[in-house]
Formats: C-alpha cells, structure tokens, sequence
C-alpha cells in the first residue's frame, strides 16, 4: 500500500489502510513485523467509518500483543529494563525486604514468595516519585499550574488528565528511558492548558517536550508491548 501508517488514539501501534473491493467485512490484523496494523477495508465503507471502527478494537489489540510473546514475571535472577537501562533483580534472604537500588542490580530480602509483589511495590512507588517530579518540573518551567499526580495500570493508556488537572501515568513508564518517559510528561501537561489534540496543543507539548516528539512517540509505540510483559507471570 502506498498510504504511509497512520497513529490513532487508543491504538499502539500505526495502522496501514488498505481499500479491498473483495473484502466483506472490516478487518484489524497484527502485522508484527512491521510493527504495525492492517486495516482492510471493504468497498462500501468509507475511510472514516473503518478508522472509527479501528479505534473501538484497542482492547482486542492488546490482547494480541500480550499473547505473541510469553510474560516476563518478577524472579530472582530475571532482569527488566529499569529507566531505560537493564537491572537484574537479585533475591538475597540476608538482605533488608525493602528493596535496594545498586548500579545495574536491585538487591531484594525476605521470603521468596513475597518477591514479586516487593518488586512491583517498588517500581509502583519509583514510578509515582520520579513522575511526580518530573510533572513539576515541566509544568514549573512551562508556568503550568499544577494538580495531583498518580500512577495506575490502565492498560490502553500512558497517561490521562482531567479537566481539572489532575494526572494519571502508567506505572510501567518508570521502565522506559527518561526522555520517553518526559514525552508522555509533556504531553499530559499540555492536556492542563488543553484538553484536546488541536494545533495550540501540539505546539505547547513540543515547547515543553523541548525534542522531537514524533522520535518519542514512535519509540514508546515500539516498546510499550515489552513494557506491558514486563511483571506478568504468563
Ligand atoms: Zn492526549
């Protein structure tokens, strides 16, 4: 197809739209590859109405991606991407149960079976700090009012923002690089001054990103399955 993939909201990864007269009904395909989504789109419907439909199956699209590859459970030994970078999650009974950050390495005591739960608890708190620290700090340089921070497990999305301001942020963010993470930071900021996706916005995100949002975009689209395994036991 000579149509360049499109990025619609609620979708992880861009869809390619492809008109097939034969086809008799609308159809969503993982083209895992090329990292992106087929859309097949019968002859009697318009491009409209198949984007539309496209973006009501984000839920079905998760669940594909969660099921090409296999879980990666919090376990002794097992490493994740912490911050961009890898940290080994090592289980040391001698060692205090609250969680100890070394270079490359997280050091964590008590009985194993509780080790999952001590990891995620750590990462959830981690997230919810460096967040919050790094919502201020755009917001404060953007002259941004401010509002509450919290971080969640929504599973179509990165972060949201209320109409008054207050902010919600996948915990699983804090595994991504900072510049990806402060991406999503400014995006969510901007939604303070706007609630919507016009020009103005886009035009504060990518004051207050100060990068190449596009290059930041497309690389959270690129790692968000892997993020989304990391932690889940199947
Ligand atoms: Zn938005």
């Amino acid at each position: 197809m000579s149509t360049e993939p499109l990025s619609l909201a609620g979708l992880p990864w861009p869809v390619e739209v492809r008109p097939h007269p034969g086809a008799r009904h609308l159809r969503l395909a993982l083209d895992e590859a090329r990292g992106l989504l087929r859309l097949t789109v019968p002859r009697r419907v318009s491009r409209r109405a198949a984007l539309q439909w496209a973006q009501g199956q984000a839920e079905w699209v998760e669940a594909q991606l969660a099921r090409i590859e296999p879980g990666e459970p919090f376990a002794p030994g097992a490493t994740i991407p912490f911050d961009g970078a890898p940290l080994l999650l090592h289980w040391d009974q001698t060692a205090p149960r609250a969680p100890a950050l070394g270079e490359s390495t997280l050091t964590i005591g008590g009985p194993r079976e509780r080790f999952a739960e001590r990891v995620l608890r750590w990462l959830r708190d981690e997230a919810r700090r460096r967040l919050t620290d790094e919502t201020r700090s755009i917001a404060a340089a953007g002259a941004i009012s401010g509002g509450p921070v919290a971080v969640g497990d929504a599973n179509t999305r990165w972060g949201s923002c209320s109409a008054s301001g207050a902010i919600r942020y996948n915990w699983r963010l804090v595994l991504a690089p900072s510049h990806v993470r402060r991406f999503v930071v400014a995006h969510e900021v901007a939604h303070r001054v706007h609630l919507n996706h016009g020009a103005d916005f886009h035009a504060l995100e990518a004051r207050l990103y100060g990068g190449e949002v596009s290059a930041a975009r497309s690389e959270l689209r690129r790692l968000g399955p892997r993020l989304k395994r990391v932690g889940r036991s199947n």
